[in-house]
C-alpha cells in the first residue's frame, strides 16, 4: 500500500477535448501526477496552454476535429511518435444539443452522435493495438448523469442516448479487454460548472432548478471531476474496470 499508486509518473495520456473545461482540468491533475499528455480539440486555448506550461508539465496540443474519421488514428500515431507509448486515453470531447424531438434535424443528430459516440469508439479502436502491445492500458470515457436519468431540459433525447451509449461501450470494452490488462471505466458527471453548462446550451431558468434538485445544492467543478478521473486512471484503481462513477452531488439519490 502506497500513496504513490495514485500517481502517473512515466505514463503517457491522450486527452480529447483537452483545451478547456473538464479536459483541461484532467490535463492539469495528470501533469501534477507526473504524466505526459497529448491534448486535442478543434481550437487551441493559449490560456490553458500557458497554465500547463507554467506549471512545468510536459504536453503537446494538436488541433483536430474529433469527428473527422481520420483524426483518431492520426492523433494516436502523433502520441506514439512524440512520447513512444500510450498508457491512458481519456475520451472527454463532447457536445450538448437539445431540441424538441419532432424538430430535431439530422444535422444536430449527426453532430451529437458523431461527437459523443462515434469518435469515442474510433479513438478507443485506434489506441487499443498499442495498449495491447504494451500489455497494459486504461481508457476513461466521460459519460453523463444524463445517460442514466432524464432531467431538464426534457428535450435532450439524442444527448441522453449518446451518453447511455458511452456507458454501455465502457462496459463492453471493459469486458472485451479485461484479460489483456486494459481497464475501461467512465465517469458520469452531473451539473458541472464549465462552458457547456454556462454557455449557449444552457438557459438561466434552469439554473435554480438544477441547484434545487441537486442535494449538495451546487454545481460540481471540473477539478472535482478530474480528481475522480485521476483515481480511475491510476494504478490505485487496478481492480476497477467496467465502472461508471457518478459525480453528481447526490442528484441521482432521489
Ligand atoms: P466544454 O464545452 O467546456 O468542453 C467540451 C470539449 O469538447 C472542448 O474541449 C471542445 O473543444 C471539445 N470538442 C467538442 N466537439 C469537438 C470536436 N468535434 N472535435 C474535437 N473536440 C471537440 O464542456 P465540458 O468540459 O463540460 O465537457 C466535457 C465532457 O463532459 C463532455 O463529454 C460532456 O458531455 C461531459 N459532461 C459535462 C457536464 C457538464 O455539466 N459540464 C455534465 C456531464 C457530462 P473545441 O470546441 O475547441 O473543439
Amino acid at each position: 500500500m502506497s500513496l504513490s499508486q495514485f500517481r502517473l509518473d512515466g505514463k503517457v495520456a491522450l486527452i480529447t477535448g483537452g483545451n478547456r473545461g473538464i479536459g483541461l482540468a484532467v490535463a492539469q491533475i495528470f501533469g501534477e501526477a507526473g504524466a505526459k499528455s497529448v491534448l486535442t480539440a478543434r481550437r487551441s486555448n493559449p490560456e490553458g496552454d500557458a497554465l500547463l506550461r507554467d506549471a512545468g508539465y510536459e504536453f503537446d496540443f494538436v488541433s483536430a476535429d474529433a469527428t473527422d474519421p481520420e483524426t483518431p488514428e492520426r492523433i494516436v500515431q502523433h502520441t506514439l511518435d512524440r512520447f513512444g507509448r500510450i498508457d491512458i486515453l481519456v475520451n472527454n470531447a463532447g457536445v450538448a444539443v437539445h431540441g424538441d424531438t419532432p424538430d430535431f434535424d439530422d444535422e444536430r443528430l449527426e453532430k451529437i452522435i458523431s461527437t459523443n459516440v462515434v469518435q469515442v469508439f474510433r479513438f478507443s479502436r485506434a489506441a487499443l493495438p498499442a495498449m495491447r502491445n504494451q500489455g497494459e492500458g486504461v481508457i476513461l470515457n466521460v459519460g453523463s448523469m444524463s445517460g442514466m436519468a432524464t432531467n431538464i431540459p426534457q428535450n435532450q433525447v439524442a444527448y441522453n442516448g449518446s451518453k447511455a451509449a458511452v456507458h454501455m461501450m465502457t462496459k463492453s470494452l471493459a469486458s472485451e479487454f479485461a484479460a489483456e490488462n486494459i481497464r475501461v471505466n467512465a465517469v458520469a458527471p452531473g451539473y458541472i460548472d464549465t462552458d457547456m453548462s454556462r454557455g449557449g446550451f444552457s438557459n438561466p431558468d434552469w439554473d435554480p432548478v438544477w441547484r434545487r434538485q441537486t442535494p449538495m445544492g451546487r454545481y460540481g467543478t471540473a477539478e472535482e471531476v478530474a480528481n475522480c478521473v485521476l483515481f480511475l486512471c491510476s494504478p490505485a484503481a487496478s481492480y476497477v474496470t467496467g465502472s461508471v462513477l457518478l459525480i453528481d452531488g447526490g442528484y441521482l439519490t432521489r
